[in-house]
C-alpha cells in the first residue's frame, strides 16, 4: 500500500498548482499530473492585470511557473502525463497515464475548460492580437476602442455588457435571430446605448493589418451579402468546453459537462474533489480557480484525517 499516494491532482492551472502548494505544506507530498498544457490557460496569454499581488501586471506564463516552483519547493512531485483513464468506484481510486496505475487516497480533479472558437482563418495567430475567448481577461486592452462580441448566450450579454463601459462601440453578432440569453440579460443588452445588434449575422473571416485585427469579413444570413465590419477585436462568447470527459463515467456533472461540486468543492465521490473551471461555469478566472484548489487542498485533507481517525 505504499505506492498509494495521499492527495492526487490532475492539472497545473491555477487551481491545480494552488492545491498541490496547500496540500505539500499539509505534509501530505502531492503528486499532480500536468496533462498537455503544463501551467494550463494562462501560458497561452500574455499580460495578466487582474491577479493580485502584481500591480503592473505578470506575464501568464511566469506567474504559472513560479507556481510550479512554489509547489515544488513544498514537496509537490509534477508527472508530465495525460491521465486517460480513471477507476473512481472503490478506494483508493485507481488513475492511468502512458499505460502505468497510480492509486491515490484522494483526487482532486483541476482539467480546466476550453473555450469554444469559431474556427477561423489564422485564429490561432490572432489571438491575443484582435481575437479574444475572455472579455474580464483582455477587455480592459481595447479600451475606447470598438469591439465586437460573438454568440448569443448570457456569456455574449454579459461579456457585452462589460465591455460598453470600456469600448466605444460594441456590436453583438449572432448567427440566429433568436436567443438563448435569459430575457433579463437580453434586455439589459438592447437597452444599454453602447451596443449593437447584428442578427443574423455570421463572422467568416478576419481583416488583419500588421498582425492585427483590424475588421472582420461578415455575412447577413438573411440576405447573403457579404460586408467588411471595422472593429478592433473579436470576443468569442460561444461556450466552453469542460475537460471532464476522463471522469465522466463515475461523476455528476451538468449537461455541458461541468462537474456538479456542493459544500464547496466536493463532488459526488467522498475523496474526490473538483476545483477551477472544470466545475465553475460562472467566473472561470484564474483567481477563483486558484480559490477552489486551496479548498480543495484542505478539504481533502481534512477527508484524509478523518479516515486516518476512524
Ligand atoms: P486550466 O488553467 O485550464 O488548467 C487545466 C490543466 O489541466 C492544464 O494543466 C492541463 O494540461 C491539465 N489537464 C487537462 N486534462 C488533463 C488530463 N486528462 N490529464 C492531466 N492533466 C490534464 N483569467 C484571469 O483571471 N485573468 C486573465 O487575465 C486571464 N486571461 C486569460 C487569457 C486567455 C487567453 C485564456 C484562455 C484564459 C484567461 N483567463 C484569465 C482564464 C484563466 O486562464 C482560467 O480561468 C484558469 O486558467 C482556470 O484554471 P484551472 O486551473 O481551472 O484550469
Ligand atoms: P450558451 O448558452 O451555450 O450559448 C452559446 C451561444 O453561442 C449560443 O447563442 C450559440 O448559438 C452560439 N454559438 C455556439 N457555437 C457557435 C458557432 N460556432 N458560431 C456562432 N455562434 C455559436 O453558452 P454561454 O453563453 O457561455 O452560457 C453557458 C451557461 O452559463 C448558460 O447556462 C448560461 O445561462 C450561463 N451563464 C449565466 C450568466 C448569468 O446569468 N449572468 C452569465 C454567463 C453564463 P445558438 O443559440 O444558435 O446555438
Amino acid at each position: 500500500m505504499s505506492d498509494v499516494k495521499k492527495v492526487t491532482i490532475v492539472g497545473t492551472g491555477p487551481a491545480g498548482l494552488t492545491a498541490a502548494i496547500y496540500a505539500a505544506r499539509a505534509q501530505l507530498a502531492p503528486v499532480v499530473f500536468a496533462g498537455l498544457q503544463h501551467g494550463g490557460q494562462l501560458t497561452t496569454t500574455t499580460e495578466i492585470e487582474n491577479f493580485p499581488g502584481f500591480e503592473h501586471g505578470i506575464d501568464g506564463t511566469k506567474l504559472m511557473m513560479d507556481m510550479t516552483a512554489q509547489a515544488e519547493r513544498f514537496g509537490t512531485t509534477i508527472i508530465y502525463d495525460t491521465i486517460t483513464k480513471a477507476d473512481l468506484s472503490a478506494r483508493p481510486f485507481k488513475l492511468w497515464a502512458s499505460e502505468k496505475e497510480f492509486e491515490t487516497e484522494t483526487l482532486i480533479i483541476s482539467t480546466g475548460a476550453a473555450a469554444k472558437t469559431l474556427g477561423l482563418p489564422n485564429e490561432s495567430k490572432l489571438m491575443g492580437r484582435g481575437l479574444s475567448t475572455c472579455a474580464t481577461c483582455d477587455g480592459f486592452f481595447f479600451k475606447g476602442k470598438k469591439v465586437t462580441v460573438v454568440g448569443g448566450g448570457d456569456t455574449a450579454m454579459e461579456d457585452a455588457l462589460y465591455l460598453a463601459n470600456l469600448a466605444s462601440e460594441v456590436v453583438i453578432m449572432h448567427r440566429r435571430d433568436e436567443f438563448k440569453a435569459s430575457p433579463i440579460m437580453l434586455s439589459r443588452a438592447e437597452k444599454h446605448p453602447n451596443i449593437e445588434f447584428r442578427v443574423p449575422h455570421v463572422v467568416e473571416d478576419t481583416i488583419v493589418n500588421d498582425g492585427e485585427v483590424v475588421g472582420l469579413k461578415v455575412r447577413d444570413t438573411k440576405t447573403g451579402e457579404l460586408y467588411d465590419h471595422e472593429t478592433d477585436a473579436l470576443f468569442m462568447a460561444i461556450g466552453h468546453t469542460p475537460n471532464s470527459e476522463v471522469f465522466k463515467d463515475f461523476l455528476e456533472t451538468d449537461d455541458a459537462g461541468y462537474v456538479k461540486v456542493k459544500n464547496f468543492t466536493e463532488t459526488n465521490i467522498k475523496g474526490v474533489y473538483a476545483a477551477g473551471d472544470i466545475s465553475d461555469p460562472n467566473f472561470r478566472q484564474a483567481i477563483t480557480a486558484a480559490g477552489m484548489g486551496c479548498q480543495a487542498a484542505i478539504q481533502a485533507q481534512r477527508y484524509i484525517e478523518e479516515q486516518h481517525d476512524a
